[in-house]
């Protein structure tokens, strides 16, 4: 049986407009699918707020759960001309809306991350129930599967780690099942389950992850993610000028771009489609009939541009012993256990004799800490807002005009790779 994994992520199922634009590309082709669907337009992020705002601030929390409940009976009124339809409808979605209230009165308070994975996936809830209504009401047969059941998770709340066996066993026995029944079976994406059937999440854009993972459990023909952009490019339109479509893209290509902080895909997306050598496409949702970008086993990136990653708020510690010894392996070890403590994810380092240099994302909470931490052993001089620019394939062109006339802090260059951190507004070092 061929089957084809689809991820429809929030900006697909934002409107009516939209979800009927997801009937379309549906009824482009017919073919075993599981679609993978996300919570609508910024629903995440508001409840995340209902979240955050339920201890200290309940007037806003009534606030935004009449708004975020007025949005999707909104979708509905314009989605349904059945009437009968569009007030059973609505009555089940109140209903969901109604246990989201009462669940946020009865978890205690103290299990934040808990509490948090309860609450946020009510959005995927929300919206996998009213498109698969809305489908089965016109006649595209599915069943909505919920996802806690399939993919089985650890209770790592807000980060939780997939059991893969426990997952493989679960498809195998609930969804296989409906998909030799029927050609469509809808489920949310980001949400997981543990083994006692509590609610995890995957973290922050986790549904491309969800579809590689069923994908990967149900040995997919294809995954494809609709966005509302032609497929990948060499650069964020925003800032460069002229940028250029990717065509396709080795597996090996996509983990280096996300490694060097490219948005492009959930950066746990890959692997479990390339264990399985699982082509996946990024489609515009726009223009379903486009290529887009293909993402798959091949030799090298198509076409071979310059690919550009831009990295702001960057900071750069340069780190020596007071002793002015040398920056020995030993030395190294004692700074390393220190970036390790605070959990900094290094962007770039670089070391001479009697220094060493190190480059992360600036975050005022912690560098306090970590500066007293190092400044026991170590004299630290660190420069703040520098802008870390990746170029993979680059040529003395794109290097050219990227750094302009800005200074450059660090430069590093591979056969592949070239990273420059640059010093955009000439800021001066602080000690
Ligand atoms: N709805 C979740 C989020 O916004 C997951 C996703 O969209 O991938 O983070
Ligand atoms: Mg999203």
């Amino acid at each position: 049986m061929d089957i084809f994994v689809e991820k429809f992520g929030g900006a697909s199922v934002n409107s009516a407009k939209a979800i009927k634009n997801v009937e379309k590309i549906l009824l482009l082709e017919r073919k075993k699918r599981v679609v993978v669907i996300s919570a609508m337009g910024k629903t995440t992020n508001k409840l995340e707020n209902i979240v955050n705002k339920w201890f200290n601030d309940r007037v806003f929390f009534v606030k935004q759960y009449e708004e975020l409940l007025g949005y999707h009976i909104g979708i509905i009124n314009d989605l349904f001309e059945n009437t009968k339809a569009r007030e059973e409808i609505t009555h089940i979605i109140k209903g969901i809306f109604e246990e989201l209230k009462q669940k946020i009165q009865i978890i205690p308070s103290s299990d934040y991350n808990f509490l948090y994975d309860s609450i946020v996936s009510y959005g995927e809830k929300i919206s996998t129930t009213i498109v698969s209504y809305y489908l089965n009401q016109i006649g595209i047969d599915n069943t909505l599967l919920f996802s806690y059941q399939i993919i089985k998770t650890d209770n790592n709340y807000r980060d939780a780690n997939v059991m893969w066996q426990d997952t493989q066993n679960m498809v195998e026995e609930k969804l296989l099942p409906l998909l030799e029944k029927q050609d469509l079976v809808i489920t949310q994406g980001f949400v997981g389950g543990t083994k006692e059937n509590l609610t995890t999440t995957l973290g922050r854009e986790g549904s491309d992850y969800s579809a590689a993972i069923l994908s990967h459990c149900l040995q997919a023909k294809s995954m494809t993610v609709w966005k509302d952009v032609s497929g990948l490019l060499n650069a964020d339109p925003k800032r460069v000028e002229k940028t250029v479509q990717i065509v396709s893209m080795p597996y090996t290509e996509a983990v280096e771009l996300s490694y060097y902080g490219a948005s492009i895909i959930h950066p746990k997306t890959i692997k479990p489609l390339e264990n399985k050598k699982i082509p996946l496409y990024i489609k515009s949702f726009l223009n379903p009939k486009e290529k887009g970008t293909v993402i798959c086993q091949s030799e090298s990136v198509k076409p071979i541009v310059p690919n550009y990653i831009f990295k702001d708020n960057q900071i750069l510690l340069s780190i020596m012993p007071k002793d002015l010894s040398f920056a020995t392996e030993s030395c190294l070890s004692e700074i390393f256990s220190i970036l390790a403590k605070h959990k900094i994810k290094v962007s770039l380092m670089q070391n001479s004799a009697i220094s060493f240099s190190v480059c992360f994302e600036e975050n005022r909470n912690i560098l306090p800490q970590l500066l007293k931490d190092l400044e026991q052993d170590f004299i630290v001089r660190y420069n703040e807002g520098l802008q870390l620019v990746t170029i993979r394939h680059y040529t003395s062109d794109a290097i050219h005009d990227t750094i302009g006339n800005h200074s450059v802090l660090i430069e590093q260059k591979s056969r592949i790779t070239a990273q420059y951190l640059l010093n955009i507004d000439d800021k001066l070092a602080k000690s």
